[in-house]
C-alpha cells in the first residue's frame, strides 16, 4: 500500500517550494508591459535584492538561469586572452570554468575534491605565482550544491588582500542566496551570481548579477560582453525595455515581488537562522543513522556545511533504492547525487542529496527525515536508531 496521496514534497535542491503567496502573484493576466503597474514593481525589486545580497552596489536582472547567470557574469568581466582562477570545491565551480573558457579566458582551476573546502595556502600560492598579476578574477561558489560543501568566502578575500592581488572576487551564490549568511560588501566580493529557483522561491527563469564599481570600471574594457549580457543598461535603465533587454518576464516579476515580501517580512538574519536551524536537524538525524551501517554526510566538518542542501553517501545502490522509497511510499522525492561518481557508473547509486532551501519549515523537515527513517527500516539497510529522536531534539531546543 502506498501512503503518497495528499501533497507531494519536492525536496531536491532546486527547484524548491514555491510557496503559495508566490503562485497566486503570479496568477494574473499579462500585465501591460508599456506603463502601468509593471514599471513600478519592478522598480521596487531593486533595491531589496540589493537588500538580499547586502550591497549597495549595482544589480542586474535576466530573463534566464544560473548557467546564463554565470554567462553574464563572465562576458562583463573578461576579455578573450584574459585569465582567470576557478576554486574547484565540486561540480558547480566548473560552471565558472567552462563559461569562462567557452569565451576564450585562460582559466585554470584549483580542485579541492569533493569532500573539502578551499585550502587557502593553495591558493596563496597560487597567488604568489602571479607575480604580474595577471589572473584578471578569482571565481568559487559560496555553496557547492552538489557536495554541499559551504566555502568561505572571507577566507578567500583575505587571501587576495594577503598577498596584495587586485583580481576581481567572483562569487556564485545560486544554491545559498536568501539560505546561508552572505554579506557582498562586508565581505568585499566584486560580482556575485544567483537565480531564482533555490532560496528565492520562484520559478526558475530569472538570474540576478550583483557587480561592484570595481566591476563596474573593469566592465568598460571587457570585450566579451555582447548586447543582451551587457549589465550596464539593466542595472541603471533609462527605459523600461532595457532592464531586461526586450520584454519581460511579467509573472516572474510579480512571484520575485511577493517572494522577497516574505523574505523581508520574516527578516533576513531570522530566515539565515530558519535555515540553519532545520539544516542542523537534518545532520542530527544523518548523525544518528551513521552510527552503524552505511549513511554517512558527505561533509564531515559542520563548520562548512550549507544550510541549504545535504549530500549524503550511503553505498549504491542504496540512494537510488532510498529515494524510490520515500518517493512511492511517502510522497517525498529526494535529489539525485551529482557529481560525486558519473552518469551510468553502478557507484552513481550511492548518493543523495536534501535540498532543505527556502519555503520550509519544521513539520516538513520532520516528516521527511521520519519518511526517510522509514525508508531505512523497510529497506532492511542498516543504520543507527534515533535520527528522528535527534532532529526533534534540534527543533525542540531551537
Ligand atoms: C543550481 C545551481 C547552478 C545552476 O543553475 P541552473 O539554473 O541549473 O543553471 C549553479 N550553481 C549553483 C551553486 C547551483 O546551486
Amino acid at each position: 500500500m502506498s501512503l503518497s496521496q495528499g501533497r507531494s514534497y519536492l525536496a531536491i535542491p532546486g527547484p524548491s517550494v514555491m510557496p503559495d503567496r508566490v503562485l497566486s502573484a503570479m496568477h494574473r493576466a499579462a500585465p501591460n508591459i508599456y506603463e502601468g503597474e509593471l514599471h513600478r514593481v519592478t522598480a521596487s525589486l531593486m533595491p531589496d535584492l540589493r537588500t538580499l545580497a547586502g550591497t549597495r552596489a549595482h544589480v542586474a536582472m535576466y530573463i534566464t538561469n544560473g548557467h546564463g547567470s554565470w554567462e553574464a557574469a563572465v562576458s562583463n568581466v573578461f576579455s578573450p586572452g584574459d585569465r582567470a582562477l576557478v576554486l574547484s570545491t565540486g561540480r558547480f565551480a566548473l560552471g565558472w570554468a567552462k563559461s569562462a573558457r567557452a569565451r576564450g579566458v585562460e582559466t585554470e582551476i584549483l580542485d579541492f575534491g569533493n569532500r573539502a573546502t578551499i585550502d587557502i595556502a593553495r591558493l596563496a600560492e597560487a597567488l604568489q605565482a602571479d607575480k604580474a598579476h595577471a589572473i584578471k578574477a578569482v571565481a568559487m561558489v559560496q555553496t557547492d550544491t552538489s557536495t554541499s560543501v559551504r566555502n568561505d568566502v572571507q577566507a578567500v578575500r583575505a587571501a587576495l588582500d594577503a598577498e596584495g592581488h587586485p583580481a576581481l572576487l567572483l562569487v556564485d551564490c545560486i544554491c545559498s542566496m536568501g539560505c546561508d549568511r552572505f554579506e557582498m560588501d562586508a565581505w568585499g566580493v566584486d560580482v556575485v551570481v544567483s537565480a531564482s529557483q533555490k532560496g528565492l522561491m520562484t520559478p526558475p527563469g530569472l538570474g540576478f548579477v550583483w557587480f561592484s564599481d570595481k566591476a563596474a570600471e573593469a566592465q568598460k574594457s571587457a570585450a566579451c560582453v555582447t548586447d543582451y549580457w551587457d549589465w550596464a543598461p539593466r542595472a541603471a535603465p533609462e527605459e523600461y525595455w532595457q532592464y531586461w533587454c526586450g520584454t519581460a518576464p511579467t509573472h516572474h516579476v510579480y512571484g520575485l515581488r511577493a517572494a522577497l515580501d516574505m523574505i523581508l517580512e520574516e527578516g533576513l538574519s531570522h530566515v539565515w537562522d530558519r535555515h540553519a536551524t532545520l539544516a542542523r536537524a537534518y545532520w542530527a538525524a544523518f548523525e544518528a543513522w551513521g552510527a552503524e551501517g552505511p549513511v554517512e554526510l558527505n561533509i564531515a566538518d559542520p563548520a562548512l556545511r550549507s544550510h541549504a542542501v545535504t549530500a549524503v553517501r550511503i553505498g549504491s545502490p542504496h540512494g537510488t533504492a532510498l529515494r524510490d522509497w520515500v518517493r512511492e511510499n511517502c510522497g517525498v522525492t529526494l535529489g539525485i547525487g551529482l557529481g560525486m561518481a558519473p552518469m551510468g557508473d553502478p557507484a552513481w547509486h550511492g548518493f543523495f542529496r536534501v535540498g532543505h532551501m527556502g519555503h520550509l519549515n519544521a513539520h516538513m523537515v520532520l516528516g521527511t527525515i521520519g519518511a526517510i527513517e522509514a525508508g531505512l527500516t523497510a529497506l532492511k539497510l542498516p543504520h543507527g536508531k534515533g535520527g528522528l529522536d535527534a532532529a526533534a531534539a534540534v527543533i525542540s531546543g531551537a
